[in-house]
């Protein structure tokens, strides 16, 4: 487990640890023994598989592809997560974000555990055929450990609702008569995917930052007001002005984030930046996100670069560096393209007074404790983003049930589940000295224990 992930796991086992109230039944040596036992089984995967594809490219070579499934744990359900194509791809990557789905499911009491793929391959280099064969090779390499009720793969960077769809296919044929339909998720809708997946990330992104700057604050305004806590003051600060968005990463999340902020009338938003791998724009009287996400529809997922292509979206806005969206006088900034984007070099500059990581763990230790202690709100990967593995759930559900919800009442099953994690990390939040990173974590890793001990796990 990354450093940062495993400090934090420790820290909330030792506040779990000198709290009298959990589990009250391990005393002394056996509460101490026990206590480093959860340790040992949440700082490791259940099992790190990895093998190596042998593929047959259209170009007639036959090739070797390195490619990982991590198990991390499954104590509460089967094992659920992506699968990533990068040529970046490694086994210590996949096994950390394998351990983030552990802790994120346990929040948001999904009831699944934490596995992660990944294969080392640009997809762009391969043709659509090599990039089929490679699914199907993944799903035969791995197809013991994979299954509804094993372990439960999903779309990750550089795959997408089509590789879905292929691998489901794949496993068909393996396991003819088994049931298959949660096999994968992130299938296309035809294909038995759950609609409003696609925007299901980014939506919930979005609405952690509204539930906590207009449905928390205005519910307990009285209640934060008192507190003696500079985030609460922060929030405060915020409450009734025109807030300033940024946004990084015009992608899947990132568009869909400025779409919803975009659109929203209960705060008074305005997006002033977005940015992508090539640029910057910036518009301080607000940007016009559905040109723009029009634009990127028919450029091959690029925001406008030039003055022209700018034209040609009927935007407004000035063209700046791609980092420059972090520095931005702005109240708010989205984290939405890659990790480790908020560092120790450009940490000091940071202006927002609240940040969202959209993104998995796009603000380093270092820049975290930082900006934590400057009052700056960062609203964490672990809570923020969860919507896609949420939804996934509801698209195993479907898929076991055979009955299909409408796009409304997916977000509404969504949104009610997030409503639950916020309701029960937000108080603790604005009450103790903890970051709410830590108090999410606090709570995920309060579930596991629980449960690792009911089950007999700590004998
Ligand atoms: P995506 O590939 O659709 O979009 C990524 C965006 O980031 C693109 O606009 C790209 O141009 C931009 N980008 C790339 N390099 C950049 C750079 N150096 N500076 C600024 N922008 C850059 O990906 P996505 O699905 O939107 O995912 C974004 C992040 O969110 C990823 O880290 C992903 O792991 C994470 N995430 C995604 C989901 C999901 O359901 N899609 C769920 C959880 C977490």
């Amino acid at each position: 487990m990354a450093n940062q992930m495993m400090d934090i796991v420790k820290g909330s086992l030792q506040v779990l640890l000198d709290d009298v109230d959990f589990l009250p039944e391990l005393a002394g040596e056996r509460r101490e023994k026990a206590f480093s036992s959860l340790l040992s089984i949440l700082s490791t995967p259940d099992h790190v598989n990895k093998s190596f594809l042998r593929v047959a490219l259209e170009n007639g070579q036959v090739t070797r592809v390195p490619a990982f499934r991590v198990q991390h744990n499954n104590v509460l359900g089967p094992y659920k997560g992506g699968i990533r194509f990068h040529e970046t791809v490694k086994e210590e990557e996949v096994v950390n974000l394998a351990s983030l789905m552990t802790l994120k499911n346990a929040l948001h009491e999904v009831p699944f555990g934490g596995g992660k793929g990944g294969v080392v391959i640009n997809p762009r280099e391969y043709s659509d055929k090599d990039l089929y064969v490679i699914c199907k090779k993944y799903v035969q390499y791995f197809s013991d450990i994979l299954g509804p009720d094993k372990d439960i793969p999903a779309p990750d960077v550089g795959t997408g609702e089509r590789e879905m769809d292929w691998m489901m296919g794949e496993y068909k044929s393996i396991r003819p008569g088994e049931s298959y339909r949660g096999s994968f998720t992130g299938k296309s809708v035809e294909n038995g995917g759950s609609l409003g997946r696609r925007e299901a990330t980014g939506k919930g992104v979005y609405y952690t930052f509204r539930y906590l700057l207009h449905d928390f604050v205005k519910r307990q305004e009285h209640w934060l007001s008192e507190r003696d806590s500079m985030f609460a003051k922060t929030v405060l600060s915020l409450k009734d002005k025109s807030l300033k968005i940024a946004i990084q990463g015009f992608g899947n999340v990132g568009s869909v984030v400025a779409l919803s902020a975009y659109q929203c009338n209960h705060l008074n938003n305005k997006v002033v930046a977005v940015s992508d791998r090539n640029v910057t724009l910036y518009n301080s009287d607000g940007l016009d996100i559905p040109a723009l996400i029009k634009f990127v529809s028919m450029n091959k997922g690029d925001l406008p670069m030039t003055g022209d292509q700018l034209e040609t979206a009927g935007v407004k806005a000035k063209i700046l560096g791609i980092g420059e969206v972090l520095t931005l006088d702005v109240d708010v900034l989205f984290l939405a393209a890659l990790e480790n984007q908020v560092y120790q070099e450009n940490m000091i500059d940071i202006k927002a007074k609240i940040m969202v990581e959209g993104a998995n763990a796009p603000v380093t230790t270092v820049a975290d404790g930082y900006l934590s202690d400057k009052g700056i709100i960062i609203i964490p990967d672990i809570l923020a983003n969860a919507g896609g593995v949420i939804v996934s759930y509801l698209e195993w559900l479907q898929g076991r049930e055979t009955q299909f919800y409408t796009e409304d009442e997916v977000f509404e099953k969504q949104l009610s589940k997030m409503k639950n994690t916020f309701d029960s990390v937000f108080p603790p939040f604005f009450s103790d000295s903890f970051t709410l990173r830590q108090q999410c974590y606090i709570h995920s890793v309060m579930k596991l224990s629980n449960i690792l001990y009911r089950q007999g796990k700590l004998y």
